[in-house]
Formats: structure tokens, sequence, C-alpha cells
């Protein structure tokens, strides 16, 4: 650590927001109607499995346009179960620039994540850095839609095709997010979807695997049984990942209003880079051009150099002002404790460069119009103090 890096960024007066601004604030349905599931869940004793789980099922896979969706308790779980059920062994070329349970989905199967780049601008799994990372060892690619924005689902899907393996997608930003026309959740072999509170998509917990496979599909829905097709002579070794009856009426009460919410944020989003984008040093990922992404999260990208602090510097700043901010996503995957082993570790400059540089600032659905616009006021604040210190 230099010691430009140790420099406390401080802003004077008042605190921008005194009672706080949170980072995430996740969308609940209104609790009298979800009091009204619970009663009928409760009557009914079907506590797990039942009509709610097959209702959410069956709406989640008719808005995704895809034949088969399987509710379970998490998307990890669902990663897992994906793995699972489509047999893999060996390595699976990974993101690093992600969160950890992509890597922990293929860990768990014994799998040895290889790490690959990412594009840079998009910051999503380059399908050029996979090639250049896959061996003979390769069994399978994952890939995560970071932020909601969608992969280069063609080209990953080239590279997958060329390798003979499956692409699993780690969706768990993107219910909601579009390639071109096209809902995320219909490539690859399957995309799995998180419905956990900080994701757009809630159902308190839980998760959703999405595939057009047939016998994946149902590969997934024994595996979150425990592996039990029926008849107790357990296929394989499956999990309970399950997702229970109030789970699923929550998540099925978030799905009406979810195009709603993934428009305001597209709002949000655009009001958020209108206010900021004339600040020297701050850019922003790149969503391709007639995508739509979920905005799960909205980071910027600091330039040290351009800026006058970094993007952990500006965060405590922001902190020191009621802005809550997180570092999404540094460390990379690569260089946590669980992965970064005893070498030098994989080369992934373009992921090292944006672990550096991203933050991910307030998002939530039901931001008012005027808090964007405030955000990059105390960004600009911070600007203002460290070119004011420099000066001085
Ligand atoms: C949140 C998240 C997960 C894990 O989802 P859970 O439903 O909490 O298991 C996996 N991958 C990414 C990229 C995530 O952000």
């Amino acid at each position: 650590m230099n010691a430009e890096e140790e420099m406390p960024v401080t802003v004077g007066g008042r605190p921008a927001f005194p009672d706080g601004l949170p980072l995430v604030r996740p969308s609940v349905p209104d609790p009298e109607a979800l009091a009204e599931d619970l009663r009928a869940i409760l009557e009914s004793r079907v506590l797990t499995n039942g009509p709610f789980v097959s209702e959410l099922e069956r709406r989640a896979a008719e808005y995704l346009g895809v034949r088969h969706c399987i509710a379970v308790a998490s998307c990890t779980a669902g990663l897992m179960l994906a793995l699972r059920a489509a047999g893999l062994a060996g390595d699976a070329v990974v993101p690093s620039f992600t969160f950890a349970a992509t890597a922990h989905a293929a860990a768990w199967n014994g799998l040895r994540p290889v790490f690959a780049d990412i594009d840079r601008e998009t910051l999503t799994l380059d399908p050029d850095a996979v090639r250049s990372a896959a061996t003979d060892r390769t069994a399978g690619v994952i890939a995560t839609h970071t932020y909601g924005t969608p992969c280069d689902v063609e080209g990953l899907e080239r590279v997958a095709a060329d390798l003979g393996v499956p692409l699993i997608f780690d969706a768990a930003h993107a219910f909601g997010s579009r390639h071109g026309d096209v809902p995320v959740g219909r490539f690859g072999t399957a995309e799995v979807f998180s419905l956990s509170p900080t994701k757009v998509l809630v159902a308190m917990e839980g998760g959703i695997v999405a595939t057009d496979d047939d016998d994946l599909a149902e590969r997934c829905r024994i595996g979150r049984d425990y592996g039990n097709p029926g008849n107790y002579d357990f296929a394989f070794v499956g999990l309970n990942a399950r997702m229970s009856e109030i789970h699923a009426a929550t998540a099925l009460r978030s799905l009406d209003s979810l195009d709603e919410r993934v428009e305001r944020r597209n709002v949000l989003a655009q009001q958020y880079r209108d206010a900021l984008s004339d600040i020297p040093g701050i850019s922003f990922p790149a969503v391709p051009e007639d995508d739509r992404s979920t905005f799960k999260d909205f980071a910027i990208l600091v330039d040290r150099e351009g800026f006058g602090a970094d993007a952990a510097s500006l965060g405590r700043a922001l902190a020191a002002t009621g802005i809550d901010t997180r570092r999404y996503y540094s460390p990379p995957v690569h260089r946590v404790a669980a992965y970064r082993g005893q070498g030098p570790g994989p080369d992934l400059p373009v992921t090292d460069r944006a672990a550096e540089r991203a933050l991910a600032l307030p998002m939530w659905s039901e931001m008012t119009d005027d808090q964007p616009a405030a955000v990059a006021e105390a960004v600009r604040d911070v600007r203002s103090s460290v070119v004011d210190a420099a000066a001085s």
C-alpha cells in the first residue's frame, strides 16, 4: 500500500445523508396480501413443494420463455444442482470478477475452478479468455451476468460448443435482464437465478434453475429432493434444496411488479450517469446497446489518476457522509483465502484492474428522483476536497 492509498479523504460540512443511505433496500410485497397467502398455506398444511411453488415455476417459465423452471432454496444450491445434474468432472472455467458463490458451486461438486478474465467494457466473462484458459480437463463453463448486464452469450455459447462442454450461467442478478428481445434465462445449458433480498426478484431466500433440457430439469428436480426420484432408491447424491411455500408466495407477489422495478432502476441508472459523467476519473461498466440490465447493482469505475483518489478512498469518504457503498468485486475471487493457493495465481489483468476501480453505489427500486443526484453531489465534493488538498 502506498502513501496515496492511505491518505484519508474527508469532506467538510454536514453529512449529505445524516440518516444514512443504504446500498440496498429490498422490495417487499404488501403485508396484507402476503398475510392472505400465509393463511392459505397454513390452512392447507402444505408447507413446501406445494401449489405456490408450482405456480411460481409456471409463471417464471412463462416470463422467461423456457420449458422448465425449478424453484430451489438459493442460487448457490441451484448452481450446485445444475452442475451435479450435468454430471461434470474436472475443471470449470469461471470468472473471478463475480460473487464467490459462482466458484463455490463448482468446488462443492469437486470441480476445480479455473479463473478466466473478463471483457474490459462489460466486465463479464470474455469468450476469448475462456478459450485460452481451457484444457482437456475442462468440463464446463460458468459465466455471471455481472450487475445484471447480459454476458456475450453468443460468444460464450460458441466457445462452449467448440469445447463440447455445458455452459451454465450464474444469473443471480439477472431475472428481468434481456439480451436484445430475449430474456436472460434462455441461454446456455441452464441459467440459475437468485431470489435473495439484495436481488431484484425477491423470495426472502430462493433460487430458480431455468433450462430447456428435459433431462437436466428432471435431475435438478430429483436433486433438490435429496436425489429421491420418489421411490427412495436415491439416484445420486442430492441436496435438500427445496423452496418453501411462503417463499414461493413472496416471489409470486414480487414477480407481479418486477418489470416496473426493472424499468425504474434503468431510469435511476440513467440519472446517476447524467449526474456523474462529467466528474473526471469516473466512468461506467458498459451495458451493450439493445440489451437491458436489471441494475441489480449500479457500479462506477474510479480512476485514481483522473479522480484524485481510488475507489476504496471514495467509499470511505462517502461512508462518512452516510452513503453506503460496496466494493463489488474486490477482492476478486481468485484472490480470496479459499482460492488464492500458494503460487502467483492466474494472470487476470482486466479483473484486477476492475476490482481496484469498481464501487457499487446505493441502488434500490424505490429510490427517489433526487437521490442519485445527491449521491453524485457527494462524489463531486470528495473530488473537490482531494483536488484542494493536493493544491494546498
Ligand atoms: C447473490 C449471488 C449468488 C448467491 O445467491 P444466493 O441465492 O444467495 O445463493 C450467486 N452468484 C452471484 C453473482 C450473486 O450475486
